[in-house]
């Protein structure tokens, strides 16, 4: 996992045990560092289309799916995607792509009573 998405950004602390906040600051940490990560990536833009960001979901949820396989398999065929640090890469991306879809839809909704105001 890329250290960089394993930092709190309360604390500084990391995901295996230093972080001191509660759990679910720490998660909403990861999603977080995980959309400025995406962001840098690819610049700050949202979906073409719904049907654009539910695939995107589906993909991440997929490959989260293939990590806990990879984990539970006693024959993994790719276990370099095993383990429980993926699962919680793979899971913070899922939610990650989910918020970027409610920043979407909080935008649009927003953008729509603007347009109605005038
Ligand atoms: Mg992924």
């Amino acid at each position: 996992m890329n250290s960089i998405t394993q930092i709190c950004l309360t604390c500084g602390g990391g995901v295996n045990g230093n972080c001191v906040c509660d759990k679910r600051r720490m998660a909403i940490c990861l999603v977080d560092n995980e959309r400025n990560r995406q962001t840098e990536l690819w610049g700050d833009v949202y979906y073409d289309s719904y049907s654009q960001a539910i695939c995107t979901l589906g993909e991440e949820f997929g490959e989260l799916c293939e990590a806990i396989n990879e984990t539970l398999s006693s024959k993994p065929k790719r276990p370099e995607l095993a383990g429980i640090d993926n699962i919680i890469k793979e899971a913070t991306q899922v939610a990650a792509v989910a918020v970027k879809f409610i920043e979407q839809l909080i935008m649009e909704q927003s953008n729509k009573e603007d347009s109605e105001d005038v």
